[in-house]
């Protein structure tokens, strides 16, 4: 796993915002590498000095982080050359998801400024992924810290994961700004029966709500990816849900359909809430044919390659984070590896036992 949080010292008397370099670049807030030496780099910049510890093998060349001198730490907001930087501006959430990999806390740390001024140096064209618990319960510091770095970066793109309870018929002027053609909100539906998705997000008429939110956001011309997690609750009734998306939702971007991850809640209710795909493809199979027929953008997210039939393998996606990916020991043969997201880090290794090397 690439660690994403490394010891850090400091003489500065609060935290900052910087980005690394061997060079300087034209920003105040550019840190410039001195020295760096058995495993510890030496930056200067406008905080003053500061080291930063980190494996032999890794470079932080161009990676922006938030150091924090109380805490002796600095965090890689955005690592340079990785497509999956996702910043977690808040850790509430009105939900509880039965398999939530991100379990929701009551406390709250407001670090819009600092995500704002690490977005602002991004690498050129980036697309910064923000999550939570969840990001529109400060849906007023969300939407600022999108215009302010859409306004002065118009190469950035975001992609957003949101319960999708939040919007409001006053949100659709504000969201119909050209800025929000870059934001796409990643919103997920477990069920076309209210009472099934409501159970699985334990929030009563929370199905009603999100539909409520789906015609401001359709006003407002929003990019939508819908987010499906298979789950034993819901596998079989997964055709019904394709018809529902299929003649509900027909204006969304992409349906991604994602295979359960182990960590957060799932971890100790795998056994209840996992289902393998592997033993019973067909109503996932129904689903993507229906979606396919109807000429929508489905996508299988979280699963190997090889454990899909061949005819739907062009949907399944390398969808797991670089940071948290792993492959079996017998993946090494396979020619498709490079298309294929593995397995997560923590997914159970007796998994790695139905590999097949493609
Ligand atoms: S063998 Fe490994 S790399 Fe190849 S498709 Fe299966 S899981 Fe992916």
């Amino acid at each position: 796993m690439i660690p994403l949080i490394l010891p850090s010292t400091s003489d500065a008397v609060s935290p900052f915002v910087t980005r690394l370099g061997a060079v300087t670049w034209d920003d105040s807030r550019d840190a410039r590498l001195m020295s760096d030496a058995g495993g510890t780099a030496l930056y200067s910049g406008d905080f003053g000095l500061f080291t930063i510890e980190r494996p032999q093998a890794m470079s932080l060349e161009g990676d922006i982080v938030l150091v924090d001198p109380r805490a002796g730490r600095a965090e890689r907001l955005i690592r340079a050359g990785s497509g999956h930087n996702t910043l977690l501006v808040t850790e509430r959430c009105d939900q509880l998801c039965v398999m939530c990999s991100q379990p929701p806390k009551k406390t709250h740390e407001d670090r819009f400024a600092a995500f704002t001024d690490a977005c602002l140096l991004a690498p050129d064209s980036s697309v910064i992924g923000i999550s939570g618990g969840e990001p529109t319960l400060f849906k007023a510091d969300l939407l600022e810290l999108l215009e302010t770095v859409l306004g002065q970066r118009p190469d950035l793109a975001f992609h957003i994961l949101s319960n999708g309870q939040h919007f409001e018929q006053g949100d659709v002027e504000r969201l119909r700004q050209p800025c929000y053609q870059r934001v796409q909100w990643g919103i997920p539906v477990y069920s076309a029966d209210h009472a099934s998705h409501d159970q699985i997000v334990a929030k009563e008429g929370a199905l009603a709500r999100l539909e409520k939110s789906f015609c401001h956001l359709l006003a407002a011309g929003a990019r939508i990816e819908l987010r499906t997690v298979l789950l034993s609750d819901n596998y079989n009734d997964l055709p019904r849900l394709a018809r529902y998306v299929v003649t509900r939702l027909p204006f969304i971007e992409h349906w991604s359909i994602m295979q359960l991850e182990n960590a957060g809640f799932a971890k100790n209710r795998w056994d209840a809430l996992y289902v393998d795909h592997q033993q019973d493809f067909a109503p996932l199979g129904q689903a993507l044919d229906h979606a396919i027929l109807s000429g929508l953008d489905v996508r299988l997210f979280n699963v190997p390659r090889c454990s899909v039939p061949q005819e739907y393998r062009p949907y399944a996606m390398a969808s797991i984070s670089d940071w948290k990916r792993r492959y079996a020991p017998t993946c090494a043969p396979c020619h498709e590896r490079d298309q294929c997201g593995g397995f997560f880090e923590w997914h159970p290794r007796d998994a790695d036992l139905k590999v097949v090397p493609l």
